[in-house]
């Protein structure tokens, strides 16, 4: 028999899908993780269990307590499903700019969900400092704190990274995604170049994000804005300190728009905006890179997460970003 124990059980080995079009197109293998696969729909349920059993190890997280979060969203769906496995309540601060179809679901959940204005980390209302805080206020609860919570990265580390070294049978050539709090990143770049340091590791950044020119420079400027959700930094997080990344590849909207929809019409993959700025950085790593190489990305959630906007004609439109 092969059955899996619960919503938490069927947290990751996700398949490595080849993403037949860009290959055949760049004489590259390119690769996807379906992380849209994950019982929670995203990439963020590893990380979301990782926190969670590490604050329930370290004695931190009680029965009958509440785990707190600021979240663009997914981090969110993945907690408030494990804590509804677990027995716990969950609380989480999100910024109004986030799609209507993040905050349904976590209200579906059952999670208390407060909608707050997006202002930038520097200002102590931004919505993770703000869940610091609350969390700190409350009786019982847990701040997962994300974005520096190292348990973040050993998820990816410990699954993710290990996966794909061994679906690939360790014949990987390149990994790239872009980052939230940089777990993912961090993670699998980390677990990839300690099995073989010629792996090579880049960073995937959307327009209005201060990472590329960080990696490229070594400065922390930003340019743009880009309507993708869950990805992009002001800062580097602490899952992000000490991270072998060899490049970057900044993609903007257009080309990110042209990757999802090509997905969709000639793969039938029905992907979010980040999955297209991580496949438009391994076309662009395939370009560079030559025919011949395998090359890894991330398919971080699903486009139903964002059919009111991603895949609304009158919403693209509105953005001047309709695809031909
Ligand atoms: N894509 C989406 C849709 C996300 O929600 C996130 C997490 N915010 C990421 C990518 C980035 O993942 P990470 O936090 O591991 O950098």
């Amino acid at each position: 028999m092969d059955i899996k124990n619960g919503f938490i059980g069927t947290v990751g080995n996700t398949p490595l899908i080849r993403l037949n079009s860009f290959s055949e197109e760049t004489g590259c293998e390119i690769l996807g993780k379906a992380e849209f696969l994950n019982p929670g729909g995203s990439v963020k349920d590893r990380a979301a269990l990782y926190i969670i059993e590490d604050a329930e190890q370290k004695g931190l997280l009680k029965p009958g307590g509440t785990v707190v979060e600021g979240t663009a969203g997914n981090t969110g769906i993945g907690l408030a499903h494990i804590c509804n496995a677990k027995g716990y309540k969950c609380l989480i601060i999100i910024p109004d700019t986030q799609s209507q179809e993040k905050m349904d679901m976590l209200r579906t959940l059952g999670a208390e969900v407060r909608p707050v204005p997006a202002v930038p980390y520097k200002d102590p209302n931004n919505y993770v400092r703000l869940s610091g805080r609350i969390a700190f206020e409350m009786e019982n609860a847990i701040w997962a704190n994300q974005f520096d919570n190292l348990a973040n990265r050993r998820a990816h580390y410990e699954t993710t990274g290990k996966e794909i070294w061994e679906q690939t049978n360790g014949q990987v050539n390149a990994f790239t995604c872009a980052t939230g709090t940089g777990g993912t990143l961090a993670g699998v770049a980390m677990y990839l170049k300690e099995k073989n340091p010629d792996v090579k590791t880049v960073l995937a950044d959307p327009m209005g994000s201060a990472l590329y020119s960080y990696i490229k420079t070594g400065d922390l400027k930003m340019e743009g804005n880009s309507i993708t959700e869950g990805i992009g930094n002001s800062r580097v997080t602490a899952n992000m300190e000490d991270v072998p990344i060899d490049d970057a590849i900044q993609i903007d909207d257009k080309e990110a728009v042209r990757v999802i929809y090509q997905l969709l019409k000639k793969d039938g993959l029905f992907l979010g905006g980040s999955s297209g700025i991580n496949v438009g950085a391994a076309v662009a790593l395939a370009k560079q890179m030559g025919p011949g190489h395998t090359i890894v990305t991330i398919l971080c959630d699903s486009g139903s997460r964002y059919q009111s906007r991603l895949y609304n004609r009158e919403w693209m439109a509105s953005k001047e970003l309709l695809p031909d």
